[in-house]
């Protein structure tokens, strides 16, 4: 059983149609990068499987329950995730305070502030600093950190590079790879392509609110994944279904 299933998910803004009959599914400790042009309704998806925004059809199975209509605190407790685009940190709070109120959720594994530092070594110097204070790169390695404070056995991670610059990007994903050798689960919207397939297990491509192209990393090839993010062929999917 998938530890994460989307099946055949709608969700909408108003009258559009942000995510259209959109199907997927993970096993645990795999990374799954989102990609897809601004717009292809990437957040909307992420935000749909965390409980963050209502879907209007289809369904959310998360180890084999059907949590589509669980509320987003009570999806944390299960242990969905979400990093949010923009990172939504509490501006005025510590770092440290904010890792703690990642922790809310009392779920208990691997994560605590100790191994959060662990693996994003770049916070330690500034646990009593004000988040909102920190550059761009710490800010997105603290909002990483709080999500992993909540021992969450899939974590969504939204637009992991936006706004930072590359030297920040770089130290983020240095650290993101001390989460994944811990064997996490991740959903990734990325829009580098090339750090996608080189992170990712999986890569699932969205256009227009579908999924367009789908399949293992390593069988995808650049060219159809740079044709099905434009657009230029019909849909497919390679590699198999997950
Ligand atoms: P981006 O990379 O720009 O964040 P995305 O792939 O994450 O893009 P979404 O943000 O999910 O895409 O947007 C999908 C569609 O829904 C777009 O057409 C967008 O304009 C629309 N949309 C997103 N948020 C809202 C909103 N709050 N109200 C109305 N329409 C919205």
């Amino acid at each position: 059983m998938s530890l994460l299933a989307v099946e055949q998910l709608d969700a909408r803004h108003g009258q559009l149609q942000a995510v259209r009959d959109v199907s997927f599914a993970i096993e645990e400790g795999e990374i799954l990068a989102l990609i897809g042009a601004n717009g292809a309704g990437k957040t909307t998806l992420l935000r749909a499987v965390a409980g963050a925004h209502r879907i209007s059809g289809g369904r959310i199975l998360f180890d084999g329950r059907d949590v589509s209509s669980a509320r987003a605190n009570r999806r944390v407790g299960l242990g969905i995730t979400l990093v949010p685009e923009g990172r939504r940190l509490f501006a005025g709070m510590t770092v440290e305070e904010n890792l703690l109120v990642g922790a809310a959720s009392e779920r208990r594994g691997r994560w605590n502030v100790d191994t959060v530092l662990d693996a994003f070594s770049m916070l330690r110097p500034l646990m009593k600093r004000r988040a909102g204070d920190l550059s761009g790169g710490q800010q997105q390695a603290t909002a990483i950190g709080r999500s992993l404070m909540s021992n969450p056995r899939v974590l969504l991670v939204d637009e992991l590079s936006l706004g930072l610059s590359p030297v920040a990007v770089e130290q983020v994903y240095e650290s993101l790879q001390a989460v994944i050798a811990s064997g996490a689960t991740i959903v990734l919207v990325e829009q580098d392509l090339g750090r996608a397939l080189r992170v990712a297990t999986r890569v699932a491509c969205m256009l227009e609110g579908r999924i367009v192209l789908e399949g293992r990393a390593t069988e995808v090839t650049r060219e159809s994944v740079t044709e099905a993010y434009f657009g230029l062929k019909r849909p497919s999917r390679q590699g198999g279904t997950p």
